[in-house]
């Protein structure tokens, strides 16, 4: 473990700065060339070894080797000021970024779980009552601290795992005021975690049971009243679309997100997961509006892989739901990374098929079910994430100017975070200069 000098008397100090020394394995992620990481840049960890991080006032102010750092004159003049830990060894990372998250509920679906372990199909638990339908009634029933306290939860859950920022969806509302609420109680969460926090409106995760006879009415009522509304409070900073056969169309999804544009809010949506879009939508999509990042992309085509290639739309896969789910098919992975495609990957925290608040879960999924290298997979889930939440300059490396948010690994070698199955090797966490000590 490593000994922490000062530490423990102020724990989440970021005002005194913090001086991480003597680690391992410092995996920057820095790489010359802008823009999301494609191909074999994948590969590049920027690894750093006996290295040295200095942090003031949540920012990272310099990264190199830790004998460098012990001789610059300003350090030697102020180092009884600041936190000094040293890592003894360890790896150090950018913290994750999960780009792809829905905190807001209140029970686990634990009768789902068991029907679907006695075989029933998505749709037919969908259809018997079950998914996410059944998520709606709690949440629309329970105050707004209540589902604050549950975020919260959910998200010290995340940063015990190394996660340092988080996209928080809504969704489970399905009407303005609940829509509304579960925002809210995301950003009262967010206020009271030290990381970063990124909003999403999913007001369209499914057609709630009192539209089911008018489906279009509730579409409106997503794009006329919860996107205004939503933008007007400052509540989201992304509109996201479950794009399927049992929730909203193609056509639908165009038009939610025509909306989100003229309100200023950026999009995201949930595609080809159970099944594929028509041949036209994927490009079209990504003509028009170029959505920040298509999410599970289990069906996606050729056609569609070459074209996703020429976009900075990141493809984000969650394989923490076609593992809960039980499936024999995960997204294709290989076949988007080789053709160019920027891929991340996050945890699709939520109650129903991804109850997983672990990246390092995740990155061992893409690693045995879908070929994924450890350094591809930890880019993936670090600087590529960070694009699809377009926080690129703020997050995802470890570079002098951006945010200190760093995870520490029990570890010798980085490949150990994802080889070490669902074991919690995060001894640490920097969230904002913020040092989470004690998990
Ligand atoms: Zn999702």
């Amino acid at each position: 473990m490593p000994s922490l000098t000062n530490a423990k008397k102020h724990p989440s100090q970021s005002s005194r700065g913090l001086l991480l020394i003597n680690i391992g394995q410092l995996l920057t992620l820095r790489l010359p060339t802008p823009g999301p990481r494609r191909g074999l840049q994948l590969k590049e960890l920027g690894i750093v070894e006996d290295a040295a991080v200095l942090c003031l006032g949540g920012k990272i102010v310099s990264v190199g080797r830790t004998k460098d750092a012990l001789r610059d004159p300003w350090l030697r003049k102020n180092r009884k000021k600041i936190v000094e830990i040293d890592y003894e060894r360890q790896v150090v990372l950018p913290g994750f970024v999960d780009s792809h998250t829905h905190p807001v509920f209140m029970n686990p679906r634990l009768v789902d779980f068991e029907k679907r372990i006695s075989g029933a199909t998505y749709e037919e638990i969908a259809q018997a009552g079950g998914g996410i339908r059944s998520s709606v009634a709690a949440v629309r029933g329970a105050g707004k601290s209540a589902l604050s306290e549950k975020v919260l939860q959910a998200l010290r859950e995340m940063a015990a795992q190394g996660t340092t920022t988080v996209e928080a969806k809504s969704g489970y509302g399905l009407s303005l005021e609940s829509e509304l609420k579960s925002l809210q109680a995301i950003r009262d969460a967010a206020k009271r975690w030290p990381g970063t926090v990124v909003p999403t409106l999913l007001g369209a995760h499914v057609v709630p049971t009192e539209f089911q006879s008018r489906p279009q009415d509730y579409v409106d009522l997503v794009c006329t009243e919860m996107i205004p509304q939503v933008a007007k409070r400052k509540l989201a900073q992304f509109v996201d679309v479950f794009c399927e056969k049992e929730a909203f169309s193609e056509t639908d999804t165009s038009r939610i997100f025509a909306a989100a544009q003229q309100y200023g809010l950026r999009t995201r949506a949930h595609v080809s997961q159970l099944s594929a879009p028509g041949e036209d939508f994927i490009p079209s999509l990504l003509r028009e509006i170029c959505p920040a990042s298509l999410d599970h992309m289990d069906h996606v085509r050729d056609e569609e892989i070459t074209v996703l290639a020429k976009h900075d739309t990141v493809a984000t896969l969650v394989p923490g739901a076609n593992y809960f789910l039980g499936l024999d098919k995960f997204p294709p992975a290989r076949k988007l990374i080789d053709a160019g495609v920027a891929v991340a990957l996050a945890t699709d925290y939520n109650p129903g098929s991804s109850p997983t608040p672990s990246i390092p879960f995740v990155l061992s999924l893409a690693c045995t079910h879908m070929k994924m290298t450890p350094a591809e997979a930890i880019s993936a889930a670090t600087m590529n994430a960070a694009w699809s939440l377009r926080l690129q300059d703020r997050k995802g490396s470890i570079e002098p100017g951006k945010d200190a948010d760093l995870a520490v690994f029990d570890a010798e070698d980085y490949r150990e975070i994802a080889y070490w199955v669902a074991s919690d090797r995060c001894a640490f966490t920097v969230l904002n200069g913020m040092l989470q000590a004690d998990h």
